[in-house]
């Protein structure tokens, strides 16, 4: 059987991130992902935001791994030359009761070291804004817009100079822990085979769990439930007069459904949240009812018939709907007892922004105590 020194599972934004991390300090890196690109799962249906790392629990992964990665990514991006734009945000209170909540915000942001958020009032915001209404805002300057696919390609392109290999068509079927290290099934374009690695890092996002509850010798416990959040995206027909993006205070789910611009200045709205049982990417062109109510509270001259169904995105919740939000689980060696493997889940937003911070995170949970 062939043996390698790590097997990477899922070629999203953390997969990626991670072979680079890894592959820079010598490690001999394969990746193993199933479809016939690379990054076309989570990575591929998201709001493309870089976050600041305002309303996460302080102390959680959520909240470090997203400011550290917010200024990595920063700093990646400008030597890189990756598409990006630090335009702002704005986080909108649209009733009376919001704006005591914007205070709750404010302070959440600077426990997690955020100290440049700036409130403002109804007309401050307007004088930025002026097609906003509201009673009043924060404006975070430090959140910003990413061409998420060139990200990818070029944390693929420090992997590879650096001798990682990805495979693509390539799924890993499940395993077992073995005195050779773990032993991945995998499934090359219909053909079976079997692969050791003394680190595998499982980065496969929605099929995370899938992955972890097949790998033979790893506890049961360890492997958490799985939720599908599905959030819907509407693309503006037109130009948006903005040029920030726009942020209802917080929902319970999700950040509630705000405006967000691509690089070419393209508007889209959402996501919602809509609880699945199964995969499914359809967007029904029903729900534009509750977008339109949503997005009016903040741009009450949203023409009608301006938004069209685009697309959608699936948030790999490790809670159930009603439930408290959960943090990104990241599993080490410590967590579950077995030497050489890290499990990702829950990897929802901000994993884009904090893909970087969670790759170092990873490759520390493999280091020799
Ligand atoms: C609606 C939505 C909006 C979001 N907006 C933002 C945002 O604005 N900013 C932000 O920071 N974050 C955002 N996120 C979060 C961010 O997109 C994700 O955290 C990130 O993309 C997750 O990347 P990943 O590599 O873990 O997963 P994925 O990109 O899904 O990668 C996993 C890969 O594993 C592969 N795979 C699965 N199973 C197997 C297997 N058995 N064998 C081999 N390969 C396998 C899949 O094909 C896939 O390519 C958003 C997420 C959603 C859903």
């Amino acid at each position: 059987m062939e043996k390698i020194d790590c097997a990477i599972i899922g070629a999203g934004v953390v997969g990626l991130a991670v072979a680079r991390e890894l592959a820079a300090t010598g490690r001999e890196v394969l990746i193993l992902e199933s479809e016939s690109a690379f990054g076309s799962g989570i990575s591929a249906r998201n709001s493309e935001v870089i976050h600041a790392g305002i309303y996460y629990p302080a102390g959680s992964l959520k909240a470090r791994l997203c400011v550290a990665g917010k200024k990595r990514l920063y700093d990646y991006c400008a030597a890189r030359g990756i598409a990006h734009r630090r335009c702002g945000k704005l986080i909108v209170a649209a009733s009376e009761a919001q704006v005591g909540e914007l205070d709750a915000i404010a302070a959440r942001a600077r426990a997690n070291g955020v100290d440049d958020l700036q409130r403002l009032t109804r007309d401050a915001a307007r004088a930025l804004e002026p097609a906003l209404e509201c009673r009043a805002a924060l404006l975070s300057p430090s959140t910003g817009i990413i061409d998420s696919h060139a990200l990818m390609l070029s944390l693929l392109g420090d992997a590879e100079r650096d001798g990682a290999v990805l495979a693509l068509q390539t799924r890993v079927l499940g395993g077992r822990i073995d005195s050779d290290g773990i032993v991945l099934a995998i499934d090359s374009g219909g053909e079976r085979s079997e692969l050791a690695a003394d680190c595998v890092v499982n980065c496969a996002g929605l099929g995370a769990q899938a992955f972890a509850g097949a790998l033979q010798g790893l506890p049961a416990a360890a492997v958490p439930p799985l939720f599908y959040a599905k959030g819907n995206y509407y693309a503006l027909a037109g130009r948006a007069p903005f040029s920030r993006l726009i942020y209802p205070v917080p929902e319970a789910a999700g950040l509630g459904v705000h405006l967000t611009l691509d690089l070419g200045g393209q508007a889209r709205f959402g996501p919602d949240v809509e609880w699945l049982e199964r995969i499914d990417y359809t967007v029904d062109p029903r729900r534009a009812d509750a977008f339109y109510a949503e997005v009016r509270r903040y741009w009450p001259q949203l023409p009608d018939g301006a938004l069209q169904p685009a697309y959608a995105g699936i948030r790999p919740k490790l809670h159930a709907p009603g439930d408290a939000a959960r943090d990104f689980l990241v599993a080490g060696p410590a967590q579950h007892g077995v030497r050489g493997l890290v499990n990702f889940f829950g990897i929802e937003s901000p994993g884009l922004t904090a893909s970087l911070a969670l790759a170092t995170h990873a490759a520390e949970l493999l280091a020799p105590a």
